[in-house]
């Protein structure tokens, strides 16, 4: 696929030369079917990629500096990788600084390169764009230095950039999918054992991401918090002698019978994880099965305990789940991502999605006046570099 001309136009405005020769990266989007809040918990997730992409474009530079454009947030910065420190506040640049660092760290020598990236895939919306951003870069500078980092390796190497510079406690899901999905599967990810499923998505299945219009803000957000908890209802039940390392471990008897010892809030949060693993298995056979209307009832299983045991769900987004779930061949819908705004993902037939695209949208419209940003899923190959473009 060639690169997007407003890419090519900026690639000579930054002096990268001749486009058609330019190293280019090329990194695309993710979309979790299901398992959410799950990844940090050691447990299973279902993404799929899906065709938006972060491009990244970088040559060689003869000092040891890294220059980082983002058209996306329209700054440049310039650090050097000798003494790489994460930043005292967050800003997007610590992803690619983090990436660099850990790349160092592994004992590869990096070459200073002028980075130029750009991304249609929204920023802070639930699809990943961080992730993509952290491979784009880590595939660039690994392409230049003439090093690779087997897939596994490099995705873990992304997971610690995004979790020691961007402040992120990010799991590992992200990074896995973009760099190991297959084109037009899913994959059912351990997370704690990278055990890789690859898992074929039937044809006639049509998925739709529609954007609430609400950016959540993840770094001294809500996700760490409730990481945080996550680790405190650990705690609590093996002070209780329960034998567990995560709430991966969990089952429903040691669940109930700790009920009082974790509290409301943390048994419902632990709840959530438990019966969100037992979701992601049956969303499994639903794709094995063809079966719309199950893996429809799934979304809708998982939005409830997002929205009532996690908490992690906003007032816009119950209006776009509604509002989807109104809409004419719609069989189910959830939030997707960390929650507080961002996406909700719809699953339809295949063959009408352009259609229960459009009238999500006009029932988005008709109750809040927003005109939604819209994707239909389309399947994608992993992140790889492009050398000619
Ligand atoms: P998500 O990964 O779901 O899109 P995150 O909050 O994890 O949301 O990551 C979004 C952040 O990642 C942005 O606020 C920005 O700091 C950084 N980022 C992602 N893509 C880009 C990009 N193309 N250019 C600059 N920063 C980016
Ligand atoms: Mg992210």
């Amino acid at each position: 696929m060639s690169m997007p001309a407003k890419f090519r136009a900026a690639l000579h405005d930054f002096g990268g030369g001749n486009a058609d020769g330019a190293l280019l990266v090329k990194v695309p989007a993710r979309v979790n079917i299901i398992g959410e809040h799950a990844d940090y918990n050691d447990g299973f997730v279902l993404p799929m990629s899906t065709a938006l992409f972060t491009w990244a474009t970088a040559s060689p530079r003869d000092d040891r500096k890294i220059r980082v454009t983002s058209h996306n947030v329209g700054a440049t910065c310039l650090f050097e990788l000798d003494g790489i420190q994460p930043g005292e506040s967050f800003s997007w640049v610590e992803y690619v600084k983090g990436v660099a660092a850990e790349l160092e760290d592994l004992g590869i020598v990096l070459c200073g390169a002028d980075i130029l990236i750009d991304s249609d895939i929204p920023l802070g919306a639930g699809l990943s764009s961080s992730a993509s951003l952290e491979l784009a870069v880590a595939k660039a500078l690994l392409s230049i230095a003439g090093e690779r980092v087997p897939e596994p390796d490099l995705a873990k190497l992304c997971q610690r950039a995004e979790q020691r510079y961007a402040g992120v406690q990010c799991g590992i899901m992200d990074q896995y999918t973009l760099n190991c999905a297959k084109e037009g599967h899913a994959i059912l990810l351990d997370c704690r054992s990278l055990e890789v499923a690859q898992i074929p998505i039937p044809s006639e299945m049509g998925f739709i991401v529609t954007d609430c219009g609400v950016k959540h803000r993840l770094p001294d957000g809500q996700l760490n918090s409730r990481a945080d908890e996550c680790v405190a209802a650990v705690e609590i039940l093996v002070r209780d002698g329960q034998e567990i390392e995560s709430l991966r471990d969990l089952r429903t008897d040691i669940l109930e019978a700790n009920r009082t010892a974790l509290g409301d809030v943390l048994y419902r949060r632990c709840r959530h994880v438990l019966t969100e693993n037992e979701r992601v298995q049956s969303a499994v056979q639903a794709l094995e099965n063809g079966e719309l209307q199950d893996l429809g009832t799934l979304f809708d299983a998982c939005h409830a305990s997002l929205r009532d045991d996690f908490e992690v769900s906003c007032d816009e987004l119950e209006a776009l789940v509604s509002a989807a779930n109104a809409s004419t061949g719609v069989f189910g819908s959830r939030m997707v991502g960390g929650g507080f705004g961002g996406c909700v993902l719809s699953i339809c037939r295949s063959d009408d999605a352009t259609e229960v695209a459009k009238e999500i949208r006009a029932n988005y419209a008709s109750v809040t006046g927003k005109e939604a940003w819209q994707h239909i899923v389309e399947p994608a190959k992993p992140a790889r570099v492009i050398s000619r473009a």
